[in-house]
């Protein structure tokens, strides 16, 4: 095509002047006798116009040696007259100065149609939403974000009035600020309000609408819209943060001032009843320096600057007495506990303290009409496991997977009860900083079970097991490939940390490329714990990873424990390699669903 272009731009003026210059000659008694020079100034201007300035340059030196041949006396004769030597020189200057200009128009041309093609390559690629508005407000632009941003595409987000997209209570509002603009010549202002999705979500949207209406060349009302749910939601958790905030604080305060004070009014006259004051001013300190140290806390991780004092210690002694503290505190409460000896961990004691208070304190605090607390500590696997169990009001699943966030409390018992949010937050970084991990079995109405695992210390080297080719295990996985029916089976072998989810994944990965399995078979099962910062890396890096080394078809066999199966579900969700990824709860499906595919791509190899 490039070429056919390239040859068309020599043959186009030679064609021309060829066809010119016969016709010229054959048909003379028709167009007359003068000297063609009109005709061939059409020639060069043609030949410049379509191959360039310099073949048409060139084509106006031919153009005026075959003048001078074919046309001017004597004929057949490159000789000039000297009165003909004025009409070429104006001929050749005439032809040259089209040249010149036809050369200007082109840079001219070019120059607008890259500023062109500029403009809307940043409006298309721009993160904001572009729309232009004439002053009606009617939309005569909408840039291609419009899909990403509100769901509908350009066209159909241009034909819709304004009581579609956005809520009926930001209506007015927003009408109103968009008259007030067009009104107001090169003036800004910004827009918020809470606008509908095509798919029915609710987002919010902040715009910048400028009014261009009197510029030239743009004439329009330009509005850079950008979706700020994420911020608007941060800053509402903030402002509901703070308000909560002041009030925790401010209860204890209160009762403090009134407790000490009335602790002072009867300390002479009756001693018993100000100690008794006292007692509850006291317990309204613990409470307040409490709040204090957990914003602290919240503080230091946002700079990462907790600070940990790592020690061997047995933890089930440091359990017995936090257990037997609160059973003296909580005297109407009934602690029952199981706590195997010869926990011996390296940690921070203080901090593991901490952890294991907030999951009893949450347990008596959210089990308004239940006595019982259930305090469990087992050695498995050279990990120490320890729950904490209550028979209270319980969480939906639905808030399950959020209550270890920050600021996070369920609606329903935000309402009821006192708390900032933050607990399990800290507990959950404390966790990470020990390479434990943590997780909750709960249901709405029954109660909740809170679990955290860390490894002992000096948990015996992990014996591995391995014949080096087709066959692995040790204690967190167990890799084993099935020649018969070309798969690799993979068991995640109980409780999982990051540590041990990263290293399984290498060592899956390993497998892979020995035994060139194309099926995974990947049994979850077993599997207990959280870890949620795995899912990304799993989705966007591991996936991509086994799938270069050939797996095309991955089984994936979920835990029998609800929130176990977050951090898998969002693995399967960041999927970013082309693997063909099946979530079943039931090991046969998976298995059979893994075979129909081995039979399949085998009819197609
Ligand atoms: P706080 O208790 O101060 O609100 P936490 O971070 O300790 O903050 O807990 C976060 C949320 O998780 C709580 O607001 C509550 O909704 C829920 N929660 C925590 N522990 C329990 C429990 N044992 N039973 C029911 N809900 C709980």
């Amino acid at each position: 095509m490039e070429k056919a272009k390239r040859v068309s731009v020599y043959l186009f003026p030679v064609l021309l002047i060829l066809i010119t210059t016969l016709i010229k000659l054959n048909f003379t008694e028709i167009i007359g006798n003068r000297t063609p020079f009109l005709l061939y100034g059409g020639v060069v201007i043609a030949a410049t116009w379509y191959s360039g300035w310099r073949i048409g340059l060139i084509t106006n030196i031919v153009c005026v040696l075959l003048v001078v041949y074919f046309f001017i006396e004597p004929i057949y004769s490159f000789y000039v007259a000297p009165r003909i030597v004025v009409h070429l020189a104006l001929f050749i200057l005439q032809n040259t100065l089209v040249i010149l200009m036809g050369l200007a128009l082109k840079k001219s041309l070019k120059k607008s149609q890259s500023a062109e093609t500029k403009l809307k390559l940043l409006l298309e690629e721009a993160c904001d939403l572009i729309v232009l508005r004439d002053k009606n407000g009617k939309a005569t632009y909408v840039s291609p974000r419009v899909l990403e941003i509100t769901g509908y595409t350009p066209q159909e987000y241009m034909e819709l009035s304004f009581d579609r997209l956005v809520e009926p209570e930001f209506l007015e509002m927003f009408t109103e600020k968009l008259n007030s603009i067009s009104k107001t010549p090169n003036e800004r202002q910004s827009v918020l309000a809470l606008f509908k999705r095509k798919d029915g979500e609710l987002r919010w949207l902040e715009g910048d609408v400028y009014n261009y209406l009197n510029r030239e060349g743009i004439n329009a009302l330009v509005s850079h819209i950008k979706d700020v749910t994420h911020r608007v939601e941060l800053e509402r958790q903030k402002d509901e943060f703070i308000g909560l905030a002041s009030h925790e604080l401010k209860t204890p305060i209160t009762n403090i001032k009134g407790f000490t004070a009335l602790a002072k009014a009867s300390i002479y006259t009756d001693s018993q009843k100000s100690e008794a004051l006292l007692e509850r001013s006291e317990a309204n300190i613990k409470r307040l320096s409490k709040l204090v140290s957990d914003l602290l806390d919240i503080s230091k991780i946002n700079t990462g600057k907790q600070d940990y004092e790592f020690e061997t210690f047995d933890l089930s002694f440091l359990l017995r007495d936090t257990v037997q503290s609160f059973a003296l505190t909580y005297s109407g409460h009934i602690f029952s506990s199981e706590i195997e000896s010869n926990a011996i961990v390296y940690g921070d004691r203080n901090r593991l303290e901490q952890v294991i208070i907030n999951l009893i304190d949450n347990a008596i605090k959210y089990s308004p009409h239940s006595r019982q607390i259930i305090i469990k500590q087992k050695v498995m696997q050279s990990n120490v496991v320890v729950s904490v169990q209550d028979f209270g009001i319980g969480i939906s699943e639905e808030h399950l997977q959020n209550i270890f966030n920050r600021f996070y409390r369920v609606d329903s018992s935000a309402m009821r009860f006192q708390g900032l949010g933050l607990g399990l937050f800290i507990a959950a970084d404390i966790l990470k900083r020990h390479q434990g991990n943590f997780w909750v079995e709960s249901k709405q109405g029954e109660g909740s079970t809170f679990n955290f695992i860390i490894p002992l210390e000096r948990a015996c080297a992990d014996l591995a097991t391995t014949d080096n080719a087709t066959f692995y295990r040790d204690s967190s996985i167990s890799i084993n490939y099935h020649y018969n029916d070309h798969y690799l089976e993979v068991r995640w072998l109980g409780f999982q940390t990051k540590e041990t989810v990263n290293a399984a994944g290498l060592r899956i990965l390993e497998y892979v490329k020995k035994t060139r399995a194309k099926l995974v078979f990947n049994d979850n099962s077993q599997v207990v714990g959280n870890w949620s910062e795995t899912s990304d890396h799993g989705g966007n890096v591991w996936f991509p990873l086994i799938a270069e080394a050939g797996v095309q078809y991955f089984a994936w066999i979920l835990s029998k424990n609800r929130f176990s199966n977050m951090a898998a579900q969002r693995s399967y969700e960041m999927n970013r390699s082309n693997i063909v990824i099946r979530l079943f709860d039931e090991e046969e499906d998976g298995l059979s669903w893994l075979k129909d595919q081995e039979v399949k791509s085998e009819m197609i190899s």
